[in-house]
């Protein structure tokens, strides 16, 4: 049984109280899983005298003298003696408690890194408490915690739930001995979760702290193991109650609309677009509803396997619902499936419908009604298509272009809500677009409930973009070539990052280059855009630009997702040392849409010393050698770590806490073996070990 939540209502809950909420800690267990950051060593009292410069130690001695300074600032200076040597305590900040505590004659215990001068020794806001007690037998655990909860009282709410908390074996014994061998492998005798948890929180002092620090001593390889099995079985669990759900059996009519869509294209679909097509339509056709992953490089052409799909639900009767995270690529989708659709809808009695946040009420009144009808049988628009009011007839599909910018809780949202009337219980079916692909072992191994179809194949006749990294110190050859490419009838994007810390510099700095651009490139059209202008104004920049009567388009980052301008030739990101990897990638595949050769210039900025930070210099590197958008993941991945990767990107809040996807391959495939034994022999076990380990969050792990 998961542990029961606190029942302590919420109003009645101290300040700390609420803190330890925020952060999750809300059962036993999560504050039994609640692991130190680092651990202080508080088992020993050293003497002043052995103290070295540097060091932080723990000594015990007498207040000799307690005074106030005013110059050079309001400070509590405080020196204590221990018999062989003494030291000054300096405070900054300071209450009556640390005077009363630090009396003249008082007897303390006091913690800090000493530092040896010229007027002796000091330390700088130590930790302190009056002497007297036992030392402690463990090093003190320091926890990840926030303003609002102190350390103490933290620690103390961590030793009484882990003393709590129900941690009895849930791993039946046949998998306990897989385990065991897994662990054999890595030299790591098996522990049992409670006694992992205990060493965690209350190492003795002579522990190997490096064991700690990588993660590999046994207590950590026990819990990693558990997380990675709890991660797994939740994963398994959505597959199965998917695969018990009913959908509807979606199927191209002959002659019908999917057809006629396919002869009205302008081209012809790679083999590629083909293949992921006939995988998409092949789970729509199924009864189960599809849980699938479209990933594939910026301007591989998903858009249109998006709109083949819907005319597959339409051609079936049904109704189909696409989403895009920003209002210029929803109305982007919107224009060209109008474009391509709505010729064909029309003898069908049928319409396309839009749906964004800016809509007049009015406007969106007639939309609501035509989806309600299912008049609309093609709904497209932002984060509004979710909103309650929006009343499907009967969709059957929905699509979701850049997932990854989309929050967990909005999938969920859109899962939950989608059945139709028509559906009863059952579920519409999910297509997820990405740019940004999840490398193949992990996809294979930590989603084990996805399934992806790939877009490995460019269309024909794009020159690859050519990609150069140059200082700010040139921005003038920059702004030359620029001039160079408009005067060719091509156009230019330039982008400034997005500081979000400040929304006020961030905007500065692109009305600042549009000053500069614009009176550098006289007679050249330059527009500005950001995410606070007012949206008509956005479409009207926006249409400017994709009318190709604007030259430079400079703009914050909110034209990095999607949008599609075949006649830029030019993307100039500005301070690119600041942008992550698959960002800058995203960027640069607004260029090279069309058969112009296409360039990117990522400028940069060096600090002071004239250099780059390390992992900037990777990035860049990175962009200036491959264009290839799974070889950038690969990067990214290498340059961030898995968890970053994951769990940032997919969720805001890491995933796997405990558990390292790159360096605990043995672990992950022990998780995943065990996962469908467990599940299938032992289901009331793996229920336990997921709602131990998940509690509510395994509906998020779900999404
Ligand atoms: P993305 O995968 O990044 O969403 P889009 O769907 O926006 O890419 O497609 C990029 C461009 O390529 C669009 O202008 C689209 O019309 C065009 N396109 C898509 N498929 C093909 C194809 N098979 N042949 C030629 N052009 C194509
Ligand atoms: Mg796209």
């Amino acid at each position: 049984m998961p542990d029961a939540p606190s029942t302590v209502p919420r109003k009645e809950l101290s300040a700390p109280q609420k803190a330890m909420h925020k952060l999750g800690l809300v059962r036993d267990i999560d504050l039994a899983l609640h692991l130190p950051l680092r651990y202080e060593d508080e088992t020993r009292i050293v003497t002043l005298h052995d103290a070295r410069d540097g060091e932080v130690v723990q000594v015990e001695g007498v207040v000799t003298k307690q005074d106030i300074q005013y110059r050079p600032r309001r400070q509590l200076l405080v020196t204590l003696d221990d018999g062989s040597d003494t030291c000054t305590l300096r405070f900054f900040s300071f209450y009556p408690s640390h005077q009363k505590t630090l009396a003249v004659g008082a007897r303390v215990r006091v913690r800090g890194e000493v530092r040896g001068g010229f007027m002796g020794k000091t330390m700088m806001h130590p930790a302190f408490h009056a002497a007297g007690g036992e030392l402690p037998e463990a090093l003190t655990p320091v926890y990840p915690t926030s303003a609002q909860l102190p350390q103490a009282y933290l620690r103390k709410a961590v030793v009484s739930g882990l003393k709590r908390a129900e941690l009895s074996e849930t791993l039946p014994q046949p998998v306990l001995t897989s385990l065991q061998d897994t662990l054999r492998g890595l030299r790591a005798p098996l522990m049992s979760l409670r006694q992992a948890l205990e060493y965690l929180h209350h190492p003795g002092p002579d522990v190997s702290l490096a064991a700690l620090e990588d993660r590999s001593h046994p207590a950590w390889q026990r819990l990693k193991a558990e997380e990675l099995l709890a991660q797994q079985l939740s994963q398994l669990q959505a597959k199965r109650e998917r695969d018990a759900l009913r959908a509807p059996a979606l199927q191209t009519a002959p002659g019908g609309l999917h057809e006629q869509l396919l002869a009205a294209l302008p081209f012809a679909l790679t083999a590629a677009q083909r293949r992921v097509g006939e995988e998409i339509a092949r789970d729509l056709h199924r009864q189960v509803p599809m849980h699938r992953l479209l990933q594939g490089d910026v301007g591989s052409g998903k858009t249109v396997v998006a709109a083949l799909a819907a005319a597959i639900a339409i051609d079936s009767g049904w109704q189909c619902a696409l989403m895009a995270p920003t209002e210029i690529l929803a109305e982007q989708h919107f224009a060209k499936l109008i474009g391509w659709l709505e010729p064909l809808l029309e003898p069908l009695g049928k319409r396309v419908a839009w749906l964004t946040g800016s809509q007049k009420k009015k406007q969106r009144s007639e939309m609501l009604e035509l989806i309600a009808s299912g008049e609309a049988a093609l709904v497209v628009g932002t984060h509004a298509v979710i909103q309650d009011q929006v009343q499907f007839k009967n969709l059957a599909l929905a699509i979701i272009d850049e997932q990854h910018r989309f929050g967990v809780a909005q999938r969920l949202a859109l899962r939950s809500k989608m059945g139709g009337a028509e559906l009863g219980a059952g579920e519409p079916h999910l297509l997820m677009m990405s740019a940004t692909p999840i490398p193949r072992t992990l996809a294979m191994s930590y989603y084990a409930d996805l399934d992806v179809s790939t877009i490995d194949e460019l269309p024909p006749g794009r020159t690859p973009i050519v990609t150069k990294v140059v200082s700010d110190s040139r921005r003038h050859e920059v702004i030359e070539r620029i001039h160079a490419q408009v005067t060719e009838g091509r156009q230019v994007y330039w982008v400034c990052p997005l500081i979000e810390e400040s929304e006020a510099i961030d905007l500065s700095n692109a009305t600042e280059t549009h000053a500069e651009l614009s009176q550098l490139l006289p007679g050249v059209l330059v527009g500005l855009l950001h995410s606070r202008m007012p949206v008509a104004e956005k479409k009207a920049v926006m249409s400017l630009f994709s009318g190709g009567h604007m030259g430079v388009l400079v703009s914050t980052t909110v034209i990095e997702v999607g949008v599609d301008v075949p006649n830029a030739s030019l993307m100039v990101i500005e301070h690119a040392e600041r942008f992550g990897l698959s960002q800058l990638h995203q960027l640069r595949g607004r260029v090279g849409r069309g058969a112009a050769a296409s360039a990117c210039v990522l400028l940069y900025t060096p600090n002071e010393g004239g250099r780059l930070g390390e992992t900037a210099r990777e990035r860049l590197k990175a962009m200036a050698e491959t264009n290839d958008g799974f070889e950038i993941a690969r990067r990214d991945l290498e340059i961030r770590g898995p968890g970053e990767f994951l769990g940032a990107r997919q969720s805001g809040a890491p995933l796997l806490r405990f558990a390292d996807l790159a360096t605990d391959t043995h672990l992950l495939e022990w998780a995943r073996a065990a996962a469908a034994e467990m599940l299938t022999r032992f289901p009331e076990a793996a229920e336990r070990h997921v709602g131990r380990w998940l509690g509510t969050k395994a509906e998020y792990l779900k999404a």
